[in-house]
């Protein structure tokens, strides 16, 4: 029998195996989304799969293949579609490639979902995709599939953000590419961070609507959106361990483990 905790790496009989003996299947979603000049395009996938794949193995569960692409960037939460490398789907598209995944495995026997979200903008096209797969299954007689859907970056315990911002913690919106980020990838792949290279120039400050198309210098250049400096692994540690902590606490909860 194969150890590990993700199904691609698994045979169908031990997928198969076991999905009946209740595992939990553990989606991340992720994007293809620029994170500034020191940070490579996959943060949106490296982070909720680093939460997934601990969380599974506290639970037993099994890690399904990352969703690499997201629903498009917003300028005042991601930086924008205009940066090249920005690769976005649709929500109509990621909201059927979500339904069609948890509706194929549910017919092979998953009945235990947990949705993880590692792109702000994946949100609602997620909800979507997850309820016209569960009305679907319904039509089709299959019942008892329950489904979680989180951001893991809501789960935080207040000190931890204050020990990190002593200043009163800014919002996870502008967080794209900044402190948390950069530091999460600092103790996941320190390999891709280049820390020479993040931008010098504080928070950005949007208005409380967006515009569409934006204007001119609504965007930020470097496409980081708070500050990244001052990020350290150290930093990534305590909310990687708060996230996992807080989150294997939830599904077991809810799952009854
Ligand atoms: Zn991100
Ligand atoms: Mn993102």
């Amino acid at each position: 029998m194969v150890d590990s905790v993700f199904m691609a790496e698994l045979s169908w009989p031990e997928w198969q195996q076991r999905v009946a003996d209740s595992a939990i299947i553990f989606l991340p979603l992720g994007a293809t989304e620029q994170h500034g000049p020191h940070l490579p395009l996959n943060v949106d996938v490296i982070l909720p799969t680093a939460v997934c794949e601990r969380v599974a193995r506290a639970t037993g569960g099994i890690v399904a293949p990352t969703i690499q692409y997201g629903y498009k960037s917003m300028p005042r939460s991601g930086g924008g579609q205009s940066f090249p490398g920005t690769t976005s789907l649709d929500a109509n598209t990621l909201s059927l490639a979500l339904r069609d995944i948890i509706r194929d495995m549910a017919t092979h026997g998953a009945r235990r979902f947990v949705l993880i979200n590692g792109h702000f903008e994946n949100s609602w096209p997620a909800v979507e995709g997850l309820d016209l797969a569960l009305r679907e299954l319904r039509r089709d007689g299959i019942t008892g599939v329950t489904a979680m859907r989180l951001e893991y970056w809501d789960f935080v315990r207040p000190a931890t953000l204050d020990r990190i911002f002593p200043d009163g913690f800014p919002g996870t919106e502008l967080e794209h590419a900044s402190l948390i980020e950069t530091s999460l990838m600092l103790l996941l792949r320190p390999d891709l961070v280049d820390l020479s290279k993040v931008p010098q120039e504080g928070r950005a400050s949007f208005p409380t609507y967006d515009i569409h198309p934006a204007p001119p210098g609504y965007l930020r250049a470097s496409g980081v959106l708070a500050d990244a400096r001052g990020s350290r692994a150290e930093i990534g540690q305590w909310l990687l361990d708060d996230h996992v902590e807080l989150i294997t606490a939830a599904v077991k909860k809810e799952f009854g483990l």
